[in-house]
């Protein structure tokens, strides 16, 4: 395992723990960290204007006229 509390995570660990993946201590990091959390919060925003095209790309037809 890496010792990340040395440095900034990449902007890719935070993007995957963001998505609620456990990257190592990222959250611990970023929990910590002002720069992260300003990154953390871009990352936010641009996830909400990603977000309809890529559901709308990813969701199967079937499960959205049954709803689950
Ligand atoms: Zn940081």
């Amino acid at each position: 395992m890496r010792m990340p509390s040395r440095s900034h995570p990449r902007s890719l660990d935070l993007a995957a723990w963001f998505d609620g993946e456990i990257v190592g201590d990222v959250g611990a990091h970023v929990a910590r960290c002002a720069r992260c959390q300003r990154e953390t919060a871009e990352l936010a925003r641009i996830r909400a204007w990603l977000r309809p095209t890529e559901r709308f790309a990813s969701l199967p037809a079937d499960r959205a006229v049954k709803g689950g």
